[in-house]
């Protein structure tokens, strides 16, 4: 079974899924971690991942499509893995649909992230002093947020039309946040395969 985690940027998605692999015990498939280790390469796909990743824009769906899905056919993915940051948009919904139905695969959780705006905003900020990531200037962070709302929010209602979406509280500790998830999709590691 996969599990996907939605959420606007701040939300603790990262956060959230390094706790989850941990306790599920399946794969963590970042596609931002993967871009940002892409775009180190010399060419000049890398050059194109960072002028999207630093302006906030969405890189294309064939190119993360086709990341996902080199990355999926890893071994380690057959028990299941947790997908952080895709989909992003109905397209890349659409396409993962096509690709699980190809391989037999089961949607099991969407777990989608909610924090009020003004507190995405200030972890942000925070974020930005903490991490340094290249992509938490103001100017990007605004333009990641409208994208959000335009491309990936409508993903709610997409996910609510198919019974997979559980949305979940995401202020208070991330300690609280985490069994808010865990209670939400049921918490067993042993529910967490590929194949039903
Ligand atoms: P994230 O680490 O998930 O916040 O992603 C950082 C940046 O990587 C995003 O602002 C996009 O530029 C790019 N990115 C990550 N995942 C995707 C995706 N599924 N589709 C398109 N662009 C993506």
């Amino acid at each position: 079974m996969v599990i996907v985690l939605l959420g606007p940027p701040g939300s603790g998605k990262g956060t959230q899924s390094l706790r989850l692999v941990k306790h599920l015990g399946i794969p963590h498939i970042s596609t931002g971690e993967m871009l940002r280790a892409a775009r180190k390469q010399n060419t000049a796909e890398a050059r194109d991942i960072a002028e999207h990743i630093d302006s906030g824009r969405l890189v294309s769906d064939s190119l993360i499509m086709r990341l996902v899905e080199e990355r999926l056919a890893g071994t380690d993915c057959e028990k299941g893995c947790l997908l952080d940051g895709v989909p992003r948009n109905t397209t890349q919904a659409r396409m993962l649909d096509d690709l699980f139905h190809r391989r037999g695969w089961v949607l099991g959780h969407v777990v989608a992230l909610d924090v009020p705006r003004t507190e995405l905003v200030s972890r942000l900020v925070e974020r930005a002093k903490v991490q340094g990531r290249t992509d938490d200037t103001p100017e990007t962070v605004s333009r990641r947020m409208e994208i959000y709302e335009q491309e990936t929010a409508p993903l709610l209602k997409y996910f609510t039309d198919q019974g997979t979406l559980k949305r979940v509280p995401a202020v208070g500790s991330p300690e609280e946040v985490f069994r808010r998830i865990l209670a939400a999709i049921g918490g067993q590691a042993a529910s967490c395969r590929c194949r039903e």
